[in-house]
């Protein structure tokens, strides 16, 4: 048997004509967080619903803890949190007597609800807020209790479809920051959905990127910056013109060069210079005002391996 905590074989659902995981074959390892990268509408909700069988797949196979999905459903909800669309809270309830409602529904003892939400609230500093009312709490604080409540009964694994949604940005950085520090301490491996680039850079030790219900790649961030990213340079400045472009094109040091949001974006060979590169520049008319060189962003990986779909 496997000791992934997450195998899948060939696994593919379509919804009439609309094929939303197609032919999906993948590993996730137990204690890590695994961030599933995808645009709208990539086939990652679908994927979630089909490793915790509340959908059935049309072909092939998917072991969640080593169950199969299609018969063992039930064992595999049993060891596994999920927080999906809905943050499942009551808000007509104190936070405290949220997580019991939930500590109870998983058959805890009293003395163990009472251990557990003390623990989690004290880590998420909300353990002075307990007794208010959910209803009166900030989408930020909500969303923290929401994976208080998936992590209560000490799951191995958690689904997590795009926690940060719907938050500003200090809020998603503290959530993730939250998130980061409890599943340590938890040891839970943690499967989750992103659009957000940063959060899976932040996050994650491995990620898929998933287009069309297609897996595109899989692999730490850092190996698809290397793998995707070839070394490039962001030179900011003014006077980029189709016909500079199309110098800079025609140059052996340059693989590709493209203006995005006012940066002119280059991609060069392992071991080219960036100084000549410069001086052509100028020499054509360009002005430069700062030059940087570096690898790939994930967000520069995942656009390439976008527009490479595209193709
Ligand atoms: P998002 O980030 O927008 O949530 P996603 O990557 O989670 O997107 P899915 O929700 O899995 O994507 O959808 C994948 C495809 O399957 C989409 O084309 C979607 O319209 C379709 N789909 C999903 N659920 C259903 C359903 N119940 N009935 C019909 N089509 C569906």
């Amino acid at each position: 048997m496997t000791d992934a905590a997450i195998r899948t074989n060939n696994l593919t659902r379509d919804f009439g004509s609309v094929r939303a995981v197609d032919s999906l074959t993948l590993s996730v390892p137990p204690g890590i967080i695994f961030g599933f990268l995808g645009a709208n509408g990539a086939g990652k909700t679908t994927t979630i619903h089909l490793l915790l069988s509340l959908l059935e797949p049309t072909r092939g196979q998917a072991e969640v803890l080593g169950f199969d999905t299609r018969a063992h459903g039930g064992e595999i909800r049993a060891r596994t949190g999920a927080l999906l669309e809905f943050p499942g809270l009551y808000e007509r309830l104190s936070a405290e007597h949220n997580l019991d409602f939930y500590g109870r529904v998983w058959h805890l003892s009293a003395a163990e609800r009472q251990d557990r939400i003390k623990a989690l609230l004290t880590h998420l500093d909300l353990y002075d807020r307990r007794k208010e009312r959910v209803g009166t709490w900030s989408r930020g604080m909500k969303q923290k209790l929401a994976i208080a409540r998936v992590l209560l009964h000490r799951p191995r694994l958690i689904f997590l479809d795009e926690p940060t949604a719907g938050l500003d940005p200090v809020a998603a950085a503290a959530l993730r920051d939250d998130l980061a520090t409890l599943v340590q301490r938890e040891g839970v491996t943690v499967f989750l959905n992103t659009h957000n680039l940063p959060e899976a850079e932040r996050l994650c030790q491995q990620v898929g990127v998933i287009r069309q219900g297609k897996l595109l790649t899989v692999g730490s961030p850092d190996m698809l910056r290397q793998q995707t990213g070839r070394p490039r340079a962001d030179i900011l400045g003014d006077g980029f013109t189709p016909e500079v472009l199309a110098l800079l094109r025609a140059r052996p040091d340059v693989t590709s060069a493209t203006m995005r949001n006012d940066h002119l974006l280059l991609e060069l060979p392992a071991d080219a210079r960036v100084a000549p590169i410069v001086s052509a520049l100028v020499q054509a008319g360009a002005e430069i005002e700062e030059v940087r060189r570096g690898t790939a962003s994930l967000e520069e990986v995942f656009l390439t391996l976008m527009e490479e779909g595209e193709r």
